[in-house]
């Protein structure tokens, strides 16, 4: 049977258009209309966080945290390797030297316990990544955060819906844990608006600074409230708000969470079931979720063991239809930062590199789908 599957493919609750319409008629669809209050409200009580405001971008939202920390030229912000351009990018612009750590054996994320090493009196920060929706562990970041007094920004661009259960028995959402967090809602993402971000504050100190930065640095949002009388020129600041239209599409998703999430990890508890006896087997490596961690249905990957093996799982998929694609190249060994990293050897960094395979996760992929995809790979290694 010929498949034609793709990677990706954005779900529509149905709403979206309703609820652009609304915005539209309303008259008001510049930033900070009745759609991003309706999800601000969203975000801060179900992600049980002090402050949350919708960006353009999850790489506006770590920009806007880079401006918060005052990040200069020579600090230096340690984070994975294996994550996205904007995760780096964000400090690389306001001058950080960033300082790559390595991946777990067993995950992609960041190996915590490599982190401390790395730390010298220039850090200002660690920027862990919840690779696929599953927490770092927070604890040991945590820790040495206070130890040495350097601020943590989650980068929980994949993490919605994702919870991270601590030593002290407390089950937190992602994103609500270090000083500062940035979500995506890129159409790849499982709640998406196209476009979107959200940066979340959970440091009070950040809260008033970051409405003025968000605000192209003016006290325009204070002005809004009528907390002063003209609004002004105050900090430094770009234009980091969306417009309403993408917060009604935004909010329309919201209302679905439950319904996406559910089919979502439905998916990837199928594939998990099909492939893991090509696991016992020994042919290839599925995710592992740590006990203090959840999944949240983001992404299914396959670590190939080798890359010989992905390349060749791509191609049969390919062949058959389905188009499955690898992920991160190793930012310490990318075209731009190669010459700035310290020469380290990143090991499973480079290793996730060549073998991590992801297979196309979207909530109108069926069942029968699934199998199909499962079985074309299981042939692969009979
Ligand atoms: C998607 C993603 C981003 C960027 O999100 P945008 O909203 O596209 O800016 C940043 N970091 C990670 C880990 C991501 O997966």
């Amino acid at each position: 049977m010929e498949l034609n599957i793709p990677f990706n493919k954005p779900y529509l609750t149905g709403k979206e258009t309703e609820y652009i319409n609304q915005s539209v008629i309303s008259g008001k669809i510049s930033g900070d209309g009745v759609f991003t209050k309706k999800c601000h409200q969203w975000f801060e009580e179900n992600l049980q966080v002090k402050k949350a405001l919708l960006t353009t971008s999850c790489t506006d939202a770590l920009e806007m945290a880079a401006l918060l920390i005052n990040i200069k030229p020579g600090d230096e912000v340690i984070m994975p390797s294996y994550t996205f351009v904007s995760t780096a990018n964000a400090f690389v612009l306001r001058g950080a030297k960033i300082i790559f750590a390595d991946s777990h054996k067993n995950h992609p994320g960041i190996d915590e316990s490599k982190i401390e090493s790395l730390i010298t009196t220039k850090t200002k920060a660690i920027v862990p990544v919840h690779y696929a929706g599953v927490a770092c562990n927070m604890d040991v970041i945590m820790d040495l955060a206070n130890k040495y007094d350097l601020y943590v920004i989650e980068d929980a661009a994949q993490a919605i819906d994702s919870y991270y259960l601590g030593k002290d028995g407390i089950k937190k959402t992602l994103g609500s844990i270090g000083h500062l967090a940035a979500f995506s809602f890129h159409e790849t993402k499982n709640i998406m608006s196209g476009e979107g971000g959200l940066l979340v504050i959970n440091d009070d100190k950040f809260v008033k600074r970051a409405e003025i930065i968000r605000e192209k640095g003016t006290n325009r949002s204070a002005f809004f409230r009528g907390e002063v009388d003209k609004y002004n020129w105050v900090d430094v600041g770009s234009s980091f708000l969306p417009s309403d239209i993408i917060a009604a599409f935004l909010y329309a998703q919201l209302e679905n969470i439950e319904k996406i999430q559910k089919q979502r990890k439905l998916i990837w508890d199928l594939y998990h079931r099909l492939l893991t006896p090509l696991s016992v087997k020994g042919k290839i490596n599925l995710p592992e979720v740590p006990l203090y961690a959840t999944n949240n249905g983001h992404m299914f990957y396959l670590d190939c063991k080798t890359l010989a093996n992905r390349t060749k799982i791509i191609d049969v998929l390919k062949l058959n239809g389905v188009l499955a694609v690898f992920h991160y190249l190793s930012l310490h060994k990318s075209t731009f930062y190669q010459n700035n990293h310290d020469g380290r050897a990143l090991t499973y960094s480079d290793y996730y590199t060549d073998t991590l395979l992801r297979l196309p996760l979207y909530f109108e992929l069926t069942e029968k789908e699934v199998t199909l995809i499962a079985n074309i790979i299981t042939k692969i290694f009979e």
